[in-house]
C-alpha cells in the first residue's frame, strides 16, 4: 500500500511517511501481543507500576522533543503541546499507583463451609484507536489503565498524527517488554477496522467520531468484544444573568478555541439568558478577535491551524450553510498561507434546530444563543444527541445545583469549563458513547471478574 504522508498543517509541508497498515499488520501485532500477554498479566502490580513510572520518566526526559513533534504534526502552540506531555506522564504515574490499589468484595464464607473470593483479571489484548487532536495524550488515556490492569495493547494512532507515539515506542524499547505495546499505523477503514474485528482482541477502545464509534461497535459485536467509546461532543455553556459577562467571555476565549476548537469538550455552544446575552456577545467579539493565530513555529500564538485541509473545508462548509440559513458569522478572516487555517469566529442568530447548533463542528467556532429563561436554557442545553460535557455560569448556588443535577452530560462544570483531571472519570452519555477514561473507574472496564469458591470440607 502507498505510505501515508504525514503533513505539518501550519504549512502543508511533508513531515514524514508511515506505513498504511492492513489487516495483515494487525494480525502480526496481535500475534506478538499474544506472546506477551501471560507474562505481563501475571507480573505483580508493583512491577507493572515500575514500568509505567519508567515510561512516565521517559516522557518527561523527552518533553521538549515530543512537544515539538506534536506541535508540528497537529499545528498546536508549543506550550500547549508541552502541557500535554506533562498531562500524559501524569496519567501514566496515576495508573502506576492505581494498579496497586484495586479493591473488591472481601473473601468470606458466604455459604457455610465454602470460601468465596474474587479474582480481578486482565482481559488480555486490548485494541486502542485514537484520534488526532491530542495524539500522545489520547494514547496515554488508553495505555495507562490498560497496561496497569495487566492487559497488553495494540494501538492505532490517527493516520494524520502518528509521529509522537511512534517516537515514544522507539524510545521505550528497553522499558516495555516486546509485545506489550504494539503500534500499527494505518487508516481507520483498514487497520482500525481490523482491530475492531479481530477475535483475539477482547476490548476495543476508540476515541473518535460518532460514526466511527458506530462502525467499531458493529464490528466488535461479531466477536462479542467489549467496547469503550469516547465519541464527539457539543458542550453547552449555560450563562445565567447574574454573572460578569467579561469574565465569562475571557473563559470562553480559552475553552472555545483551545486547540483550534478541536476538542470534544470545547465550549462551542453558548446559551445565554435574555438579560446577559447582549453584554456577553459584546464582550466575546473583541475577546475572540484578540486571539493570535498563526504557525506555532513562527512565534507565540494562541491558536494554530486546524489539522487538515479536510477539516478546514468541513469548518468552512458549516459556516457557509449557517450563513445561508440567516446566521451572522463574526470574526471571519483570510490567511495568506498554504496551511490549513480557519479564523476563530462566533456565530449568532442561530435556531436550536440549526445544523451548526446540533452537530459537532470541531473547529474554532462558537455559537451564541439567546434563551428567555433558565428553563429554556436547560432544555436547549440537553437537546442535542451528544452528552459529554457542559458548564453553567452563575453566582447562585441553588441555580447552579439545579443545573448540575439536570444537565444530562458526563461532566458538568460550574463557573469553569472543560477542565479534566486524571483522578476523575471522563466519559459520555447518549451519542457521546459509554465508558470512562481516566480515574480508577477505567480499571474496572479493563478487567474481568472471576468468582473462586473453595470447599473447606476436609473430606472433599
Ligand atoms: P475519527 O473518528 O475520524 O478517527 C478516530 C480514529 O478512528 C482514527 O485513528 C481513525 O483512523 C479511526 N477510524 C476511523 N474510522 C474507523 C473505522 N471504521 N474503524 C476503526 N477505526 C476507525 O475521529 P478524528 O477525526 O480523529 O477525531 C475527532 C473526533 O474525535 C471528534 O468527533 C471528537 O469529538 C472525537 N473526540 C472525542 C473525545 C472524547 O473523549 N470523547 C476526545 C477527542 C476526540
Amino acid at each position: 500500500m502507498t505510505p501515508i504522508q504525514v503533513l505539518n498543517p501550519a504549512t502543508g509541508g511533508l513531515l514524514a511517511e508511515v506505513p498504511a497498515g492492513t489487516a495483515t499488520d494487525v494480525d502480526a501485532a496481535v500475534l506478538r501481543a499474544e506472546g506477551a500477554r501471560r507474562d505481563w498479566g501475571r507480573r505483580p502490580p508493583g512491577e507493572r507500576a515500575g514500568v509505567l513510572l519508567a515510561l512516565a520518566d521517559l516522557l518527561d526526559a523527552h518533553r521538549d522533543e515530543l512537544a515539538a513533534l506534536e506541535s508540528a504534526n497537529v499545528g498546536k502552540p508549543l506550550g500547549f503541546a508541552a502541557e500535554e506531555i506533562d498531562g500524559s506522564s501524569d496519567i501514566l504515574r496515576f495508573f502506576a499507583g492505581a494498579a496497586r490499589t484495586m479493591t473488591g468484595t472481601p473473601a468470606a464464607e458466604y455459604v457455610p463451609g465454602r470460601t468465596s473470593f474474587i479474582r480481578r483479571e486482565p482481559l488480555g489484548i486490548v485494541g486502542a484507536i485514537v484520534p488526532w487532536n491530542y495524539p500522545l495524550m489520547m494514547a496515554c488515556y488508553k495505555l495507562g489503565p490498560a497496561l496497569a490492569a495487566g492487559n497488553v495493547v495494540v494501538l492505532k494512532p490517527s493516520e494524520l498524527t502518528p509521529l509522537s507515539i511512534l517516537r515514544v515506542a522507539e524510545l521505550a524499547r528497553d522499558i516495555l517488554p516486546p509485545g506489550v505495546m504494539e503500534i500499527v499505523t494505518g487508516y481507520g477503514r483498514d487497520a482500525g477496522a481490523a482491530i475492531a474485528a479481530h477475535p483475539a482482541i477482547r476490548l476495543v477502545a476508540v476515541t473518535g467520531d460518532v460514526g466511527t464509534g458506530q462502525a467499531v461497535a458493529t464490528a466488535a459485536a461479531q466477536s462479542l468484544k467489549r467496547t469503550h467509546l469516547e465519541l464527539g461532543g457539543k458542550a453547552p455553556v449555560v450563562v445565567l444573568d447574574d454573572v460578569d459577562p467579561a469574565a465569562v467571555a475571557d473563559a470562553i476565549k480559552v475553552a472555545g478555541y483551545w486547540n483550534s476548537g478541536q476538542d470534544c469538550l470545547a465550549a462551542c455552544r453558548v446559551i445565554a439568558t435574555d438579560r446577559v446575552y447582549g453584554d456577553l456577545v459584546d464582550a466575546l467579539e473583541p475577546a475572540v478577535a484578540s486571539l493570535r493565530v498563526g504557525d506555532p513555529a513562527q512565534g507565540e500564538v494562541d491558536m494554530g491551524p486546524v489539522v487538515s485541509a479536510r477539516q478546514q473545508a468541513r469548518v468552512a462548509g458549516f459556516l457557509e450553510r449557517a450563513t445561508s440559513a440567516g446566521a451572522e458569522v463574526r470574526g471571519a478572516g483570510r490567511f495568506d498561507s498554504d496551511g490549513f487555517f480557519s479564523s476563530p469566529v462566533i456565530v449568532t442568530g442561530v435556531a436550536q434546530d440549526a445544523e451548526i447548533v446540533q452537530n459537532e463542528v470541531f473547529g474554532p467556532v462558537v455559537t451564541v444563543q439567546r434563551a428567555d429563561s433558565d428553563a429554556q436554557a436547560l432544555a436547549w442545553a440537553n437537546d442535542v444527541r451528544y452528552g459529554l460535557g457542559a458548564s453553567v455560569w452563575t453566582r447562585d448556588i441553588a441555580r447552579a445545583m439545579r443545573f448540575t443535577r439536570d444537565l444530562d452530560f458526563g461532566a458538568v462544570w460550574v463557573n469553569e469549563h472543560g477542565h479534566t483531571i486524571t483522578e476523575m472519570p471522563h466519559g459520555g452519555r447518549r451519542d457521546s458513547g459509554h465508558g470512562s477514561d481516566l480515574s480508577v473507574f477505567s480499571l474496572e472496564e479493563l478487567t474481568t471478574l472471576k468468582h473462586v469458591m473453595v470447599n473447606l470440607d476436609e473430606d472433599a
